[in-house]
């Protein structure tokens, strides 16, 4: 499956917003963001204009985007499929972008980054209620488990990763066992508990694809 290949950080300074692409590095000093390092491009001593209504939709579009990793035409199918279910379109993007098997594998701290979930998951390394699943775009559904498979749990980057778990706690929406290493996806988030998405206007994408 096709994905961005290019200078992750790069991303985060064009939104001036932390997307959390490289793991551990993003809570460390090191972040570009935290250096406070400006818009590529862009001469930091440069007035910065008042931005247009399209302006503002979009960058808060390729925001939510390049959080969960994805390219323009995955991301146009998931907004098509929320703008079909019952219910509000901005919280039905969300639910289906949280319950993508490589955001989840994220969630679980399986995987220290959503880049690193995704291959982890193309690689085989993970079942969901009992069967291998190596499509990171898979929909999860609450009550869906899903499994370090057995050769892989002694993984360093899976291991590593789950010290995560010790240090800030499982997110309240899955549940994960990290002596089994396992995890239960138990219920969609509430959209106000996903606390990295808090400055994120969902309502502006669907105004966007809404012209
Ligand atoms: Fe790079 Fe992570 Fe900082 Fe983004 S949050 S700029 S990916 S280190």
């Amino acid at each position: 499956m096709a994905r961005y290949t290019g200078p992750v950080c790069r991303l985060c300074r064009t939104e001036q917003k932390k997307l959390f692409l490289k793991g551990d590095r993003c809570k460390s000093d090191k972040c570009p963001i935290n250096k406070k390092r400006g818009t590529p491009g862009k001469d930091p001593k440069a007035r910065v204009g008042k931005r247009s209504e399209y302006g503002l939709q979009l960058r808060e579009k390729q925001k939510l985007k390049r959080t969960y990793g994805m390219l323009e035409k995955q991301f146009e199918l998931t907004f098509d499929k929320a703008l079909r279910m019952p219910g509000i379109t901005g919280e039905n993007l969300i639910k289906l972008l949280e319950s993508r098997l490589d955001n989840v594998v994220f969630r679980m701290h399986f995987a220290s980054s959503r880049n690193q979930a995704r291959q982890l998951v193309t690689h085989g390394h993970f079942t969901v209620n009992g069967k291998a699943v190596n499509i990171p775009s898979y929909e999860v559904k609450p009550g869906d488990v899903i499994e370090v498979v057995e050769k892989s749990k002694k993984m360093v980057a899976i291991l590593e990763a789950l010290k995560e778990v010790a240090k800030s706690g499982n997110y309240p929406w899955v549940n994960v066992d990290i002596d089994a290493e396992k995890g239960t996806f138990v219920s969609y988030p509430e959209r106000a508990a996903i606390a990295d998405l808090a400055d994120i206007k969902e309502q502006l994408v669907v105004e966007l694809y809404s012209k």
